[in-house]
């Protein structure tokens, strides 16, 4: 896990850096994260990539002693399974993510744990796990939580786990890199998204449907507003 989430920030600060044509127009945050990026940040990630580790071996011993749903031969079950395992782990992932997002802003966590996690107002790949070392726990619980309660192939949990690093530091990267997608695909949650949680704090719990926050009416006033205006950017309206 920690060389998952260790590839999933050095692919976005190597596409990052590379500034591809028309990147800089695309920026959500005041600065470029080569001028928001702090050593503290990159310190707490480098100690949530170790915790990562840790819980990733602690499931390996669970694996091990039986205690997992992981399995490892193609004919235990059938390959729609493999499909239906993946997105029904990413759905456990999204509302995990909600309502202990939302926990974690209950005043007496926030301001012992996640207020860590709130030091970095403009976002850069770095701050993505940037973490303290109880909400580091708390993220990478997902994994064997969904280890736990349901069957899945050990590559897909890997797919699983590499999907949910990528989408983190996408989330946190700075840019948005996809604000002219059809409009079907509003019901996932873009860059500005979590962007916005880091600039407003109490919007924007979610990750990747933007459908609780639909639901218990916490996205950002000006979410959509401001969607917009980069779909406009990025199609060269402005
Ligand atoms: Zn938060
Ligand atoms: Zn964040």
């Amino acid at each position: 896990m920690p060389l998952l989430a260790t590839a999933a920030i050095l692919l976005f600060w190597v596409l990052l850096k590379a500034r591809p044509i028309g990147l800089e127009k695309m920026l959500i945050t005041k600065h470029s994260f080569f001028a928001s990026f702090t050593k503290k940040e990159r310190n707490r990630t480098l100690t949530s990539l170790l915790i990562f580790m840790g819980v990733g071996l602690l499931l390996d011993w669970a694996y091990k002693a039986g205690f997992t749903q992981i399995y490892t031969s193609t004919n235990d079950y059938n390959t729609a399974y493999l499909f239906i395992s993946f997105f029904f782990a990413l759905a456990i992932n999204d509302v995990y993510f909600y309502f202990s997002h939302r926990f974690m802003h209950w005043k007496p966590i926030f301001t012992r744990v996640h207020y860590i996690h709130h030091q970095s107002h403009e976002p850069n790949p770095w701050s993505a796990f940037s973490f303290h070392p109880i909400e580091a726990v708390l993220q990478i619980a997902i994994v064997p939580i969904v280890a736990l309660i349901i069957p899945i192939h050990i590559y897909v949990l890997i797919g699983f786990s590499s999907f949910m690093l990528l989408v983190s530091v996408y989330g946190h990267c700075g840019y948005e890199l996809r604000a002219n997608k059809p409009s079907i695909f509003n019901i996932f949650n873009n860059s500005i998204h979590h962007n916005q949680h880091h600039q407003f704090v109490k919007y924007n719990y979610g990750l990747y449907l933007n459908l609780w926050d639909r639901i218990f009416k916490t996205n950002h006033p000006t979410y959509t507003e401001v969607t917009d205006e980069f779909k406009q950017k990025e199609r060269g309206e402005e």
